[in-house]
């Protein structure tokens, strides 16, 4: 939990008081990094970053920054981009090699997509909805009255969002007189080009979406690219609230989330993830995990609003609400579909005596042992 002393890097009678020099802020928002639980071993890397200490672009209206296997090697399956646009603002009209998940973080924004079917797609978005636009297909982003802030995770970890395929570039690049013939009219009327990318700039607040969508062709593409919060139902558990967000009620996605809330106390149980890693963004809270990998090796870290984790294919690990807040939090996943193993499901399902021969477990441990699925415990 965050303190406002001076915690000191001891248990019992293992560790010692710390005379400094010491950054304590950074102490008190990382306690089980200061003073890791014994149960903590080996070399396992580095599984946290922040966006508070990702490199900021500020454009004009805008910024965006990144936390990409640049600042998170282990990160290697996955990256992730917080942006930000004031009213009206644009992210430009483009496209990447990678897949991007997006979820809106605050504000409303709406995003106009073209697929290789030649159908138009354009939603209007709030907080808590979410997009998937498929590798390779052209989309932009624009902030409407209010502004927006979105965090977007791309299925690969060298994604860069200074490295994505754009509108301006596109144009700048083709020789002029190729793109006078390709659309058919004499070079003059390309004679303002951009010469350089727009990338974040701002326009006026775009029409009523029906507005727009009258003036367009009325094809539309037969997967939705958006789903909005209110679609999708939670699961309630004693403790929190766990939603899933994958191809089985969001088709057109190649990138499961699922969305955790967890009261004081709480914890996401101890599992692993057997056909994707997890990429996590924490919204609000105060929260630990613990990793553990093969052979012995575990390590615990904390993570607060802004904060970036990530857990590779197959490690276990949980998530403990070690604050007095709610805890709020966003896994996305490089995989179609969300599957995790339970610890505690796993050893239900075996036979006991199977079970109770590996870890010589008590009756009570053994009755502890439940078959139902419980994504959050307390
Ligand atoms: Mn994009
Ligand atoms: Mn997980």
């Amino acid at each position: 939990m965050v303190s406002s002393s001076n915690p000191e890097p001891i248990i019992g009678k293992f560790g010692a008081n710390d005379p400094g020099p010491r950054n304590v802020e950074l102490d008190r928002q990382n306690p089980d990094i200061l003073t890791p639980p014994r149960t903590d071993n080996g070399s396992i890397p580095n599984l946290k970053f922040s966006f508070g200490m990702a490199h900021n672009r500020l454009e004009v209206g805008g910024w965006a920054r990144e936390v990409t296997v640049r600042d998170l090697p282990a990160a290697t399956g996955l990256a992730g981009v917080d942006t930000r646009l004031a009213s009206g603002v644009v992210r430009e009209m483009h496209w990447h090699k990678e897949a991007e998940w997006g979820y809106v973080l605050d504000g409303r924004c709406r995003v106009t997509v073209v697929d290789a079917e030649r159908n138009v797609y354009i939603d209007d978005l709030k907080a808590g909805d979410i997009w998937l636009f498929p590798s390779g297909i052209p989309h932009s982003i624009q902030a409407l009255e209010e502004g927006c802030e979105f965090l977007l995770v791309f299925n690969d970890g060298k994604f860069s969002e200074n490295e994505t395929l754009l509108l301006t570039e596109v144009m700048a690049h083709m020789p002029r007189d190729v793109v006078a013939k390709n659309f058919c009219i004499p070079a003059e009327h390309f004679a303002n080009l951009p010469p350089k990318e727009k990338y974040i700039f701002p326009l006026p607040v775009p029409a009523p979406i029906g507005e727009v969508l009258a003036k367009l062709p009325k094809q539309r593409p037969p997967m939705p690219f958006t789903v909005h919060g209110d679609e999708f139902t939670a699961h309630q558990w004693d403790g929190g609230k766990t939603t899933i967000i994958d191809v089985r009620n969001f088709p057109v996605t190649n990138m499961a989330a699922l969305i955790i809330e967890l009261e004081p106390g709480a914890m996401r149980e101890i599992h692993w993830h057997p056909n994707a890693d997890e990429w996590q963004y924490y919204i609000e809270g105060e929260a630990r995990m613990t990793v553990f990998d093969a052979t012995s090796k575990a390590r615990t870290f904390n993570y607060s609003a802004g904060d970036v984790g990530y857990v590779p294919r197959t490690l276990a690990h949980y998530i403990e609400n070690i604050g007095t807040t709610k805890v709020r939090l966003l896994n996305v996943f490089n995989d179609p579909e969300f599957k995790d193993v339970a610890l505690n499901q796993w050893l239900a399902l075996t036979p006991p005596d199977l079970v109770r021969g590996h870890l010589d477990l008590d009756d009570i441990a053994m009755a502890a042992l439940n078959p139902n699925a419980r994504a959050v415990v307390r």
